[in-house]
């Protein structure tokens, strides 16, 4: 029978276990960023370290991005479907809104290049904007 949670795993080379399937359909059915203890919750009673680990290992191969939103906790998201292991496709903006605390992926706005003095080398470039989200603004 085909199980869509366990393709999607599957395609990215992750071994469906149950603890992973569980996180990907929360992540699913809850399309923000979400920190290691908003997933603990939504889960319910689980074991901090594994769901740790099930996000690590879906960083990892590109199932989700980390999300450094200023409010001190990693967040985690849903990778586009281009997104490969190691390889980020999805270098978009994130947004905090204010209101309602909740962080989003804006997958269809792109971080743009920054030029920065000669001898500086970037890994990393995340943009982070704060305001009202679409839901909160109207
Ligand atoms: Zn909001
Ligand atoms: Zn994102």
């Amino acid at each position: 029978m085909a199980h869509p949670l366990e393709d999607t795993l599957l395609a990215r080379q992750i071994t469906p276990t149950a603890m992973r399937l569980l996180v990907l359909d929360v992540l699913q059915q809850h399309p923000a960023a979400h920190s290691l203890a908003d997933v603990e919750q939504l889960l319910g009673h689980v074991d901090r370290i594994t769901v740790h680990r099930t996000l690590k290992t879906f960083t990892d191969k590109g199932l989700v991005h980390r999300v450094e939103d200023g409010s001190g906790a990693a967040k985690y998201a849903l990778c586009a479907p281009a997104c490969l292991p190691g390889h980020h496709q999805d270098l978009h903006v994130h947004f905090f809104c204010t209101h309602c605390r909740e962080t989003s992926c804006l997958p269809t706005v792109a971080v743009p290049v920054i030029a920065l003095p000669a001898a500086y080398q970037v890994h990393e470039t995340s943009l982070v904007m704060k305001g009202r989200c679409a839901r909160c603004a109207g």
